[in-house]
């Protein structure tokens, strides 16, 4: 590990100002990924900014009758929060398939958007990975790539994003709040995360001197259908090799409204709408579910180790959204 400065603002704009003045210089709330990065030399910033003591830590009603989830509030404190339990069941699941019960009490909402990925490579300084080290090239595509994406990959990385509770948070069609040297914005959360593309080495759209504030869930939480399915090597404190968030609005049989996200099989979160919108008006039964999944996955492409993982997509689709539908507590 490489000597670095520890400092503690008071203020988010404080924080924003020392994050602009200083390019290596890396946020820390819980810790639980970056401290990880730093003991293996993967993240080496000359400053860490702690921001752990900022009061954006509550969760509040938001002005469109959803919910504002401060960033600093913790994986589990959002989880077993009662509206959060209530209104966005979903939520709730897919934090608790997440993890441990010790790291969900450390890790925070926004610092679980900024997670890195867990491809062995990135984390191994000794192998090439341009996500790391852009333009050495990617030790995973004729590697062991078992964990790695099977959509929207790149030549240049086929890095998958580790999150479970962002994959809910993308059905939810949630927005992440920002504040930077240029003010406040507020990013739909589909376009947080990015593909790999030619630059692998940028994870998400946040500029460099922004920080993630809040995170808003939209009034429709669909509370009565949902269900988080990660399906993973170990039954627990694993990353999903494919996940799926389903949530449906449904009146007797029939769809009005679904949400389909799915994890471990892209460099985010990924959703397809055109899957969503065929469920809508129809009957929520396999053969239809079939069809949505048929649409997810039709442009999926597997390496030498994770080509089971589009078989899998498909199944864990149908077996969400019966769940979802199944699942109900109207
Ligand atoms: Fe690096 Fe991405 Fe390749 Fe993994 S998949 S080695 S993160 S470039």
């Amino acid at each position: 590990m490489t000597p670095f400065t520890y400092t503690t603002p008071e203020s988010i704009d404080e924080a924003v100002d020392k994050k602009a003045s200083d390019t290596r210089a890396k946020f820390i709330a819980g810790g639980t990924n970056i401290l990880d990065l730093m003991k293996v030399n993967v993240e080496r910033p000359d400053q860490l900014i702690d921001i752990k003591d900022l009061p954006e830590n509550t969760i509040t009603e938001n002005e469109e009758g959803g919910l504002r989830l401060g960033a600093l509030v913790t994986n589990a404190d959002t989880a077993y929060n009662n509206l959060v339990e209530q209104r966005y069941p979903l939520l709730s699941m897919a934090i608790l398939a997440g993890a441990s019960a010790q790291l969900r009490n450390m890790a925070t909402d926004g610092g679980n958007l900024m997670q890195r990925t867990r491809c062995y490579y990135f984390y191994d300084v000794a192998t090439p990975c341009n996500k790391r080290e852009p333009g050495s090239g990617c030790s995973a595509i004729h590697g062991f790539n078992r964990i790695h994406a099977i959509l929207g990959a790149s030549d240049k990385c086929i890095a998958t994003h580790p999150s479970d509770m962002c994959v809910a948070l993308a059905a939810l069609d949630a927005t992440v709040n920002v504040t930077g040297k240029a003010g406040q914005r507020s990013i739909p959360f589909g376009e947080f995360h990015r593909l790999p593309g030619e630059t692998p080495h940028v994870d998400n759209t946040l500029q460099p001197d922004e920080i993630i504030t809040s995170i808003d869930l939209p009034a429709k939480g669909f509370p009565t259908h949902y269900y988080y399915l990660k399906l993973r090597d170990r039954k627990s404190y694993a990353f999903a090799l494919v996940s799926v968030a389903a949530a449906l609005e449904v009146e007797g049989d029939i769809i009005k409204e679904a949400r389909i996200a799915l994890g471990g099989v892209a460099h985010k979160p990924w959703r397809n709408t055109e899957a969503e919108a065929l469920l809508q008006g129809k009957q929520a039964v396999r053969e239809n579910f079939k069809q949505a999944a048929d649409i997810i996955v039709a442009g999926a492409a597997g390496y030498k180790y994770n080509s089971f993982k589009i078989e899998l997509a498909k199944r864990a689709i149908v077996r969400a959204l019966e769940e979802a539908f199944a699942h109900s507590i109207a």
